[in-house]
């Protein structure tokens, strides 16, 4: 669009550059006179403009040094998006004295319900698993790896694992379980730093990465519910367990 003498005058008295197409027989940009180009401002322009904005204090990390700060810091946070559609934390169950710590994925939706991991059919099957080696669930402490429901069941996202991560580490350190039983893909693939699959993890006792915490590895009870024929698979890591457990 061609600009009158007057509008181009105007523009210029505004700081607005007049950006010229080319059309055929216009001079190459090479041409164009560029004395009247408005640089844009330098940064150092732009910070010395800016006008003084107080610094907002930045709340200190909380201290996950003891038990009832672990557990507080878990229910006030909202570290992640999951906090914002579950009915309540997760922080987990058990004895903080425990020998045996057992870390699953995410809370389900009866586990968001009611507040404690690993409940319904598939906490109804993990404790009959663990009264095969003569433990109840009181003995032993169970939590999971993110604290908060994600939406539909879905896995917890990358992201939302490690920022649940600091509580799952200090509880961990904490407890100092002389094991882990890693319950289930999403709970082996995080605490392993691994992505084969369940299958070829249960072969061998892993060890918890920084740690010399030995690792378990077995199938999640409710994909036993759906697969019974690998029960049978779940009880020898059973007795395995019962043995790492008798000979430490
Ligand atoms: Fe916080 Fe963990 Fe819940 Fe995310 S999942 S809001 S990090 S407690």
């Amino acid at each position: 669009m061609t600009l009158s003498p007057r509008q181009q005058h105007c523009l210029k008295g505004i700081g607005i550059r007049q950006w010229l197409g080319r059309t055929a027989g216009s001079p190459a940009p090479e041409a164009i006179d560029t004395a009247e180009i408005i640089e844009a401002p330098t940064t150092e322009v732009i910070q010395q403009a800016r006008p003084e904005v107080p610094a907002v204090p930045v709340a200190p990390p909380p201290k996950l040094d003891t038990w009832d700060n672990i557990i507080d810091s878990i229910h006030q946070c909202e570290a992640c998006e999951l906090s914002q559609n579950c009915t309540q934390k997760v922080p987990g169950v058990g004895s903080a004295q425990a020998e045996l710590m057992i870390i699953g994925e995410g809370p389900g939706h009866e586990e968001d319900l009611k507040g404690e991991p690993f409940v319904g059919r598939s906490g109804q099957l993990l404790d009959k698993m663990l009264l095969a080696i003569g433990l109840s669930r009181s003995q032993v402490f169970i939590t999971i790896i993110v604290k908060c429901r994600p939406p539909n069941n879905r896995d917890p996202h990358a992201n939302e694992v490690k920022a649940c991560e600091p509580f799952l580490r200090a509880q961990i350190k904490l407890i100092a379980p002389r094991v882990i039983l890693s319950v289930g893909r999403i709970s082996a693939h995080h605490l392993l730093n691994s992505t084969s699959p369940v299958g070829k993890l249960l072969d061998q006792i892993h060890r918890l990465p920084g740690s010399d915490i030995p690792v378990k590895v077995t199938y999640h009870p409710a994909y036993l519910l759906r697969n019974p024929s690998a029960k049978s698979i779940a009880w020898k890591d059973m007795k395995i367990l019962h043995q790492m457990l008798r000979s430490l």
